[in-house]
């Protein structure tokens, strides 16, 4: 009998890892990688990660499930490092432990495309991650692109970004990047986010943040966090999707969070049994070892506190090799404007170099990443920089 999956097409390679892997010479780079590398180029545990996980094992806890909304000390504190200490959505937030930010993307698009009351179609910024439009057709809603990154400045169209909220049907879901959008590094200012803040207000629109890189941007959690808080602050009965991945380096573990703010308590209450109705028929319950890290760092002050200064740590050595990317490049005479790389933030920079420039920094000069001329800054070190500076010099003068 013939398989039943003998009409399958292949699908395309996902990732240009692949290349990387079969180039032999020693000194290739690879600046695909979406994970945070040390300045050796390696993986990096954070020290307040294996403390944290250390006295969890120590404890000898249970291997019991948890309930369909994870494990509760995780997502209280979750909750406070997004929302802020003070912030009066904490009392009526809906919240369930995810399978890290994919999942509470997941979760969320699920969410909206079963409850929100209006049109089923969500916008996200041209570009965006690339799983979003996957994530969210997959759940069923319609999926249309607002205007975000301007080619020519290499910065953000906000004139274009406002227009297309602006132009929307009334009530439409819009998904943000709560700070370092990815694939680009280009955010709005706190002021042009309050400008947008009243626009999707005015349209009443729903705003669903995405912040899968809070501390890892600026290196403060507030300030990553200000988008998200000045909806809150100023009304809106936001989404949002949260992700331990990068900040805590988390990212096998795979630990977020999604959240839906509501009226008031008893509002919370019905859209918390929606959300375990959505979340029980996909997993039943998440994982519980990651949530347990989570939360011995979140709720020990001093672990809580060593974090932090490890979060910064990983900003402070990302916006040091933007720098000194930029610094190399000058020196070797290159005559373009490279502000943006230093301008954009986050793990990502947009270079601005085209699809046959990017193939040729991988054929010529061994420098591998996607084609549309994003590198991960994660995978620049003091040692590659200057070769790496070389290579773009040479492909794009
Ligand atoms: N959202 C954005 C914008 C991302 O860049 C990523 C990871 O690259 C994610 C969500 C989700 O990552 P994870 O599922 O590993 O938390």
């Amino acid at each position: 009998a013939a398989s039943a999956w003998a009409k399958i097409p292949q699908g395309p390679p996902v990732r240009i890892t692949e290349a990387f892997k079969a180039d032999s010479f020693d000194k290739k780079i690879n600046l695909g990688v979406g994970a945070y590398r040390d300045d050796k180029g390696k993986p990096y545990v954070l020290p307040s990660v294996r403390a944290a996980e250390e006295k969890v094992i120590a404890s000898r806890l249970n291997k019991e499930y948890a309930g369909i909304t994870g494990v509760p000390e995780f997502t209280k504190a979750a909750a406070v490092l997004a929302y802020g200490a003070d912030s009066s959505a904490l009392d009526r937030l809906a919240i369930t432990q995810s399978i890290s930010g994919t999942g509470a993307l997941r979760i969320g698009g699920a969410f909206l495309a079963r409850h929100y009351p209006g049109a089923k179609t969500i916008y996200i910024p041209q570009p965006s991650w690339a799983n979003h439009a996957a994530v969210f057709k997959d759940c069923g809603l319609e999926v249309e692109k607002y205007a975000y990154y301007n080619k020519d400045t290499i910065g953000l169209d906000y004139e274009g970004m406002v227009a297309d909220i602006n132009s929307a049907p009334d009530g439409s879901i819009f998904l943000f990047h709560a700070c370092a959008h990815n694939p680009t590094g280009v955010d709005p200012t706190p002021e042009q986010w309050k400008e947008i803040e009243a626009a999707v207000k005015a349209k009443g629109h729903h705003a669903f943040f995405d912040m899968a890189y809070q501390g890892f941007a600026s290196g403060n959690i507030h300030t990553d966090a200000f988008a998200v808080r000045h909806f809150v602050a100023e009304g809106h009965n936001i989404t949002l999707s949260q992700s331990f991945a990068k900040n805590m380096g988390l990212y096998g573990e795979r630990i977020g969070a999604f959240s839906v703010v509501c009226a008031d308590a008893e509002e919370r209450k019905r859209v918390d049994s929606q959300v375990k109705i959505l979340v029980r028929p996909m997993y039943s319950n998440p994982p519980i070892h990651g949530a347990r890290i989570a939360a011995e760092i979140l709720n020990t002050p001093a672990l809580y506190d060593q974090w932090l200064i490890e979060v910064k740590g990983m900003a402070d050595r990302i916006i040091t090799m933007r720098a000194l990317l930029k610094d190399n490049l000058e020196k070797l005479g290159s005559k373009h404007d490279w502000s943006h790389i230093t301008s954009q933030i986050g793990m990502f920079a947009y270079t601005g170099l085209t699809p046959e420039q990017m193939d040729q920094l991988a054929k010529e000069h061994s420098v591998y990443a996607t084609r549309d001329g994003r590198i991960s800054v994660a995978g620049i070190t003091s040692e590659n920089v200057s070769r790496l500076a070389e290579a773009i010099f040479k492909v794009k003068g």
